[in-house]
């Protein structure tokens, strides 16, 4: 039998209604001739109780924990879904990560899938099951400890399954018609996109459009999974979503696809630092052994042998960074003046594969921003991408006129 994979976000399962409705459209699948695997999230809001659960009990958590709680949201949906589709008389069952197994690393809190050995739920699939029902998001390390991949996993899991499963496509049923041009619910004028390439999506994802999560759209282009994103909420469309797929498939050829943001971001300043060989590696260095994710770095010309270090991390890491570099100056291994946290700023970002034959994109963005009165505080860029660090009050402000700017409501 043909497998396909079908994935439901937060929104999708957030009442027992909305479960069946899902486990509706696991139906028709079915009848159609599908052995089906369906990925569930946790019922929209509970991971995020569940992460404030361990941050009020334990601040700077052990991230093993942290993964025993957080966890625990899909394994309730993934065992209300499989209930659901036995009253449907559809045969299914539920599995956890572990039981499959979805063996990962032991990055607790980011974990990375290293296999899915496909022969317990191909055995069960031979016995007549119809469906199996997984908790997304979770695993198992080789440790035998429960793991999670990092917030909005539940789409990795997804993609790694219909890769392992060799699965006819990969469906992720989330809130939104499909991928827009930007986050429909910050401008009014964000466009459907019917393609998207993956190297955008790819580029989208890790700079904050959350719709996919980055591991999920790396896993679909290596493995070629055919992945299409569209709304539990209207009506079975067989031609409805986006589909993320290879460059070569796209005719749209703008220099500016796709507008994303990070809101929650943080610019942490090291002043007055020793600017000497090594430096940069005693700084950077133990901020990743804290699990500091570090994006953007921004170091000053020195004067008379001293600089500042300028870096951004996820606001929720501040606290971390901040004990790791104080950690690092009381060993004596960096010695700075100050740290200087600015934790009320987001990330802007434009993507487009087209930029690589289009000048001149970086400076309109500037220029948009300086109509607006939007100071920048740091700027990147690589080849498909502009970004910029701005106060986070701007945001949504800079978000539309960057859309407008780039007509990104036409098509192109
Ligand atoms: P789920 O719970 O189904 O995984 P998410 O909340 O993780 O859903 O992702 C869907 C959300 O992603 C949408 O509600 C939308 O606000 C947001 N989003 C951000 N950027 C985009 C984009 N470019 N296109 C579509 N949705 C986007
Ligand atoms: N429930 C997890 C989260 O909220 C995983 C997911 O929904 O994809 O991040
Ligand atoms: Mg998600």
């Amino acid at each position: 039998m043909p497998v396909l994979v079908m994935k439901f976000g937060g929104t999708s399962v957030a009442t027992l209604d909305r479960i069946k409705r899902a486990a509706k459209r696991v139906g028709v699948e079915v009848a159609k001739g599908y052995d089906v695997i369906v990925i569930v999230s946790a019922m929209s809001g509970e991971t995020n109780k569940l992460v404030g659960f361990v941050n009020e009990t334990s601040p700077l958590f052990d991230a093993r924990e942290y993964d025993a709680v957080v966890s625990s949201g899909e394994n309730v949906t993934a065992g209300l879904m499989a209930l659901t589709l036995q009253e449907m008389d559809v045969p299914a069952r539920s599995w956890q990560g572990w039981q499959v197994p979805v063996e990962t690393t032991s990055a607790h809190s980011s974990a990375r899938i290293e296999a899915i050995p496909p022969g317990n739920i191909l055995a069960k699939f031979a016995e007549g099951m119809k469906v199996a029902v997984v908790a997304g998001f979770q695993g198992v390390s080789p440790e035998g400890r429960i793991t999670t991949l990092g917030r909005g996993g539940s789409d990795t899991t997804a993609v790694a399954f219909a890769a392992a499963f060799e699965a006819e496509r990969c469906d992720i049923y989330t809130d939104v018609d499909g991928i827009y041009t930007t986050d429909p619910r910050i401008a009014d004028k964000a466009r459907k996109l019917d393609k998207i390439a993956f190297e955008e999506m790819l580029e989208l994802a890790s700079l904050g459009a959350k719709v996919l999560q980055t591991r999920s759209v790396e896993l679909a282009m290596r493995y070629k999974v055919k992945l299409r994103v569209l709304s539990s909420f209207e009506e079975m469309d067989d031609a409805a979503g986006t589909l993320v797929c290879d460059e070569e498939e796209i005719v749209e050829s703008k220099a500016v696809n796709g507008v994303a943001y990070s809101r929650d971001e943080a610019k942490m300043t090291l002043i007055s630092v020793a600017d000497r060989p090594g430096i940069a590696a005693a700084i950077f260095g133990p901020l990743s052994d804290a699990g500091v994710n570090v994006d953007m770095i921004v170091q000053n010309i020195s004067e008379e042998g001293r600089t500042d270090m300028t870096f951004s991390c996820p606001v929720d890491q501040v606290a971390r960074a901040e004990k790791a570099m104080a950690d690092a100056k009381a060993s004596g291994d960096i010695n700075f003046h100050d740290l200087v946290a600015d934790t009320d700023v987001a990330k802007v970002s434009i993507v487009g594969i087209g930029m690589r034959s289009h000048a001149g994109v970086a400076a309109k963005m500037f220029s948009t921003l300086r109509d607006e009165n939007i100071n920048i505080k740091v700027i990147t860029t690589s080849e498909i991408k502009v970004s910029v660090l701005i106060d986070r009050k701007y945001m949504e402000l800079a978000v539309q006129s960057l859309h407008d700017a780039f007509a990104l409501e036409k098509a192109g």
